[in-house]
């Protein structure tokens, strides 16, 4: 396995990157007990109307990961090994090759400034919907293009009754690590999530890693 490229994610941020098809996404809770924010859109080629001659590869911010499909699709709300995590426009986007925390959510929203203040009354908390939106940006999409994400490691359990949703302590122990396989060319964002409910009270790094085994 040729590692491409790492990236250490310190509590409350974030970063983009491009996958290309078959590469691999792999995302490590180090310390466990902490959520990372996974959001995916299709890269188009630099060459593209639009695009100035020589830019770098950029987001098409109309086909983004849509957790919404990927649970009709799967007939589930959760997803592990084997899952595939599909487009709105139902194109497979990736799948997941190994899962070693095996829970996750596809339920809630990335954390924003907004939800801070709206549930807890805090303003200008760091968010992860501001920290892709940092760096998704100079990819060409704009915060308010950016969906529901993958909650890795993210343990948000329904009532079956009321459907009132608990959100619980995080799956991942240390070292815990998802890998997903990038079906078409790709750019993703990832976050550690920035919320102290989310994550126990404590807020730990994540590292990301590109992979290639072809
Ligand atoms: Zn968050």
């Amino acid at each position: 396995m040729t590692s491409l490229r790492s990236v250490h994610l310190d509590p409350q941020t974030g970063c983009a990157l491009v996958l290309d098809r078959g590469q691999t996404l792999r995302v490590r809770s180090p310390t466990g007990q902490q959520v990372a924010d996974v959001v995916a859109f299709a890269a188009r080629s630099a060459r593209s109307a639009g695009d100035a001659p020589g830019t770098g590869p950029r987001a098409d911010p109309d086909e983004w990961f849509s957790s919404g499909r990927t649970i009709d699709y799967g007939m589930s709300i959760y997803v592990t090994t084997g899952s595939v995590l599909y487009s709105n426009r139902s194109t497979p986007m990736l799948t997941i090759t190994a899962d070693t925390a095996g829970r996750h959510d596809l339920l809630v929203s990335p954390c924003s400034e907004e939800m801070f203040e709206r549930l807890y009354g805090v303003a200008g908390h760091p968010s992860c919907l501001s920290n892709l939106a940092e760096h998704l940006g100079p990819f060409g999409v704009p915060a308010g293009r950016i969906p529901t994400t993958l909650n890795l490691f993210m343990v948000v359990t329904p009532d079956p009754v009321t459907g009132r949703i608990t959100i619980e302590a995080p799956s991942s122990r240390p070292g815990d690590h998802v890998d997903l396989r990038a079906e078409v060319d790709l750019v993703v964002g990832v976050a550690a999530c920035s919320a102290e409910i989310t994550n126990r009270g404590t807020l730990e790094p994540i590292e990301v890693e590109v992979h290639d085994d072809r």
